[in-house]
């Protein structure tokens, strides 16, 4: 049967998928390469989903700052809190926050007119180009894939699961600061801990989130979680929106194997669906900022070279972050979940570089040993059995 021909003339990249990855792969190469073509196709109504992304500063390269820079956003310059049982902390490193509502605004203005395809989904990608739902077909010189992540049998870990409700106080609020993790909750079998950010002196940020082995989310428990936290500290209030994320926590598997049942020939895979993403935290931003300047420097390319690159790329990460997968296993299996947090508490009073670098994704041999040494917050022999061991399949049941 022959192909149908393409609709369109060759664009130089087509970029599938408009959430964080591949906004940001369309934004590094719009400025780096004004010249190249793009198409950004993304099956929402908006870029970007209903999302609020969040970092620390020193998350990011200054490459990497200055295109998240192009968004608007919420800065915390006065650093940010951590709370557990019988002890809290204030940590010095500035934060900042971006709602998917900006991204999508700023990737409007900064993108030039026609690069943006928005309620549009892909049903094939190939290394020539994307095909729509609808048959329509779309030229590409090179394809990246950045649609969401899917779980795959290659893959051993837990789950991270959280409902955020944006908050309008009827009298302000008083914190100061964001609050990444106060632990000081009940945790419920699990490690919870709520997240706080002060958006305005009347709107808070509130999200409950836990650690969980099966990807169940009880959005109705983690509302009531989420108005008996802010009754306890005195926020009265209606929620003007709402988020909720069931995000991996990889603890091990092959990496290269779970990429290749979802990488077709010459195409390139990139964001959470390629595994770039911090372990421990399911975060991805700054692997997505980092990613996206890799891109635009190699611009213009071939599809099988982007495809190459990111291949390169994905191994690199995979590498680098082994040891948080070590710590994802030891959380998940060695700790009793009700002591779960107590991991944490212990983390929260090592030297706030060493932190710093931990969230980054950059720990040196120094920090790992510095985290691996001392008392054990857990069982050592459970610890050490759970550190060599391959971790529990990410989802039971059937999968590809
Ligand atoms: C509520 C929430 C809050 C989070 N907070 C943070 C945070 O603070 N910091 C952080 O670093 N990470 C955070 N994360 C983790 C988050 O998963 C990633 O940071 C980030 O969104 C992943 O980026 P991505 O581009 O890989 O995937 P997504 O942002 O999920 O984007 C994938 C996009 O592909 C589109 N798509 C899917 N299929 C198709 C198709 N066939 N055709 C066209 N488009 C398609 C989807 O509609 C979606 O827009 C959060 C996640 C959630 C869910």
């Amino acid at each position: 049967m022959a192909t149908k021909a393409f609709d369109t003339a060759p664009v130089d990249l087509a970029i599938v998928g408009g959430g964080l990855a591949g906004g940001l792969i369309a934004l590094a190469a719009r400025r780096a390469r004004p010249a190249a073509s793009l198409m950004l196709i993304e099956a929402g109504e908006r870029l970007g989903g209903n999302h609020r992304w969040s970092w620390f500063e020193g998350d990011l390269e200054p490459a990497a700052a200055a295109l998240l820079d192009c968004f608007a956003q919420t800065r915390w310059s006065g650093g940010h809190g951590v709370r557990f049982p019988g002890f809290a902390r204030r940590l010095e490193a500035g934060y900042r926050s971006l709602a998917s509502a900006d991204f999508d605004t700023g990737l409007r203005r900064l993108l030039p007119p026609g690069a943006i395809r928005t309620a549009a989904r892909a049903a094939v990608l190939e290394r020539s180009g994307v095909t729509l739902e609808g048959g329509e077909r779309i030229a590409a010189r090179a394809v990246i894939d950045c649609r969401d992540f899917a779980p795959s049998r290659h893959l051993t870990g837990g789950w991270q699961l959280f409902v955020g409700h944006h908050l309008r106080t009827r009298a302000p609020h008083g914190l100061a600061a964001p609050v990444v993790m106060d632990a000081d909750v009940r945790q419920y079998r699990t490690y919870r801990f709520v997240y706080c950010l002060p958006l305005a002196e009347d709107e808070v940020f509130v999200e409950d989130t836990y650690y969980a082995d099966q990807p169940r989310l009880d959005r109705a428990a983690l509302a009531d979680r989420i108005a008996e936290y802010c009754a306890r500290r005195g926020w009265d209030g209606d929620a003007i929106a709402r988020e909720a994320g069931v995000l991996p926590v990889v603890t091990g598997g092959d990496g290269a194997a779970h990429r290749a049942l979802f990488a077709a020939p010459g195409v390139a895979l990139a964001g959470a669906r390629g595994l770039f993403s911090h372990p421990l935290t399911s975060y991805t931003l700054p692997f997505a900022a980092e990613n996206a300047l890799a891109v635009a420097r190699a611009l213009p390319l071939e599809g099988e070279a982007l495809a190459r690159l990111m291949d390169a790329r994905a191994a690199a990460h995979w590498r680098r972050t082994r040891f948080y997968r070590g710590l994802g296993r030891m959380l998940f299996e060695a700790a009793e979940p009700e002591q779960r947090w107590r991991v944490f508490a212990r983390f929260y009073r090592l030297p706030e570089p060493l932190i710093e670098r931990f969230y980054a994704g950059r720990s040196t041999r120094l920090d790992k040993l510095r985290v691996l040494a001392g008392k054990p917050p857990v069982p050592l022999r459970r610890g050490l059995a759970a550190l060599l061991g391959k971790g529990a399949p990410l989802v039971q049941g059937p999968l590809q």
